[in-house]
């Protein structure tokens, strides 16, 4: 019998499967037979402790709790506290803040920048592009936006960011669409923990100035920065190439609250515009609060109250950035214990800097993926690759983790 739909034409078909939530279930069951304990859960995105309970700034959470909940609960302006978008500005550009006209919209979350930018910066039926190993949440905004992606391939030969393949496609796809919007994550990318070097981002820079230049198409790029304060301190430099651009190449930056300040949950973050052109940043603005008028609203008032408290009050900030160093230590510890023991058993991965997740290139991620859970291993597969959220597990359980995924890979075929 036929399925009865009543959904409009665009909205047909579209479904998609958690796949984290997925691999956390199977991982929760099989801890009640074999002991939470026995259990490698390295499918959450998030800091979690050696328990498996979230780590959460302390200094956050006091300085929400110090304010009050008339404050916290009242409406925020659709574009955001003024306040809050200097903050944010301020919090991610810190010393390398980009010699340009710089205005912010308040979104919920990095995902909220990702979706206007696509919504406003190409046509319906338009590409955009960006690396081929990426964020999913990409493909499911093009889907829902009656837009597509396209991808090129991360990595050279030598494991560096691959500027001649992106460069190709910006070009091919300059060639047939009028914007071209180009998504980088970086630093500490998701899912490799790549991050372009300085050097490469000047490249990057200049061969889509070289292309602005032409005046043939609008260059956007969109820089995702959500893993931006759990890259190293000098993780920011790269910021300074945004100075100084043709008018019509704009820079949107992407930041969010949800890692770097722990709050995933509080939906806080900032689409922040860059440019040599006042006029194309006031339109920013403008079309981009239009758009959180007619989607969301305004976004959550307490993330950005806090943001505020932090900014307002140096000592706070001070604290919070101590505290983040430290989980970021431990972040790099747990990555140095995985990847010494790949290279001592040969295990390959992509190019790891700093970061969230460790990601293994493989054609068989599904296979091994299931029968790694035989071990109490619990990992996701990606299309092309198995994604480790070294975040969720400590050093103790990453012990022993690379050895067990290489013998599976023998098993089954890389
Ligand atoms: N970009 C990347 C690459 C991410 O991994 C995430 C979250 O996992 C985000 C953006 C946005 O996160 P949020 O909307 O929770 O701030």
């Amino acid at each position: 019998m036929q399925k009865i739909s009543m959904v409009a034409k665009h909205a047909k078909g579209k479904s998609e499967q958690d796949r984290i939530f997925g691999v956390n279930s199977a991982a929760n069951k099989k801890a009640e037979i074999v002991g939470k304990e026995n259990i490698v859960n390295a499918s959450i995105g998030a800091f979690l402790d050696a328990s498996g309970k979230l780590i959460t700034l302390p200094t956050v959470e006091e300085t929400m709790k110090n304010l009050s909940f008339d404050d916290l609960a009242a409406y925020a302006p659709i574009a955001g506290l003024p306040g809050y978008i200097e903050a944010a500005i301020d919090a991610t550009f810190e010393d390398c803040k980009p010699d340009a006209f710089i205005k912010g919209i308040a979104t919920p979350g990095g995902s909220g920048g990702v979706h206007h930018a696509v919504w406003n910066y190409t046509d319906e039926g338009d590409t955009f592009l960006t690396a081929d190993w990426f964020w999913g949440p990409y493909r499911t905004m093009a889907q829902d936006l009656l837009r597509n992606i396209d991808t090129f391939l991360t990595f050279d030969e030598e494991g560096n960011f691959n500027l001649k393949a992106c460069m190709e496609k910006v070009e091919a796809l300059a060639k047939v669409q009028k914007n071209v919007l180009l998504i980088i994550n970086s630093p500490a990318h998701n899912p490799t923990g790549y991050s372009l070097t300085d050097d490469e981002w000047e490249k990057l820079v200049a061969s889509l100035s070289e292309l602005a230049n032409k005046k043939e198409n609008n260059i956007v790029l969109y820089v995702d920065v959500a893993y931006l304060d759990f890259a190293p301190k000098e993780s920011r430099e790269f910021f300074k190439t945004f100075s100084n651009l043709p008018e019509n190449l704009l820079v949107l930056v992407g930041f969010s609250m949800s890692k770097g300040y722990t709050m995933y949950g509080y939906r806080t973050g900032c689409l922040i515009g860059v440019s040599s052109s006042e006029d194309v940043i006031n339109e920013f603005f403008d079309v981009n609060q239009f758009s959180s008028r007619a989607t969301w609203s305004n976004c959550t008032r307490s993330g950005m109250r806090v943001l505020m408290e932090l900014h307002d009050k140096p000592e706070l900030m001070a604290k919070v950035k101590k505290e983040r160093e430290e989980y970021r230590l431990s972040m790099e510890d747990r990555a140095h214990t995985f990847i010494n023991e790949a290279n001592e058993v040969g295990l390959k991965m992509c190019p790891y800097h700093s970061g969230f997740f460790i990601t293994i290139p493989t054609q068989n991620a599904d296979e091994i993926a299931l029968k790694l859970q035989d071990d109490n291993i619990f990992l996701v597969s990606l299309k092309k690759g198995i994604r480790i959220a070294i975040c969720a597990i400590p050093s103790e359980k990453i012990e022993g983790m690379a050895t067990k995924i290489k013998k599976a890979m023998d098993e089954i075929g890389e």
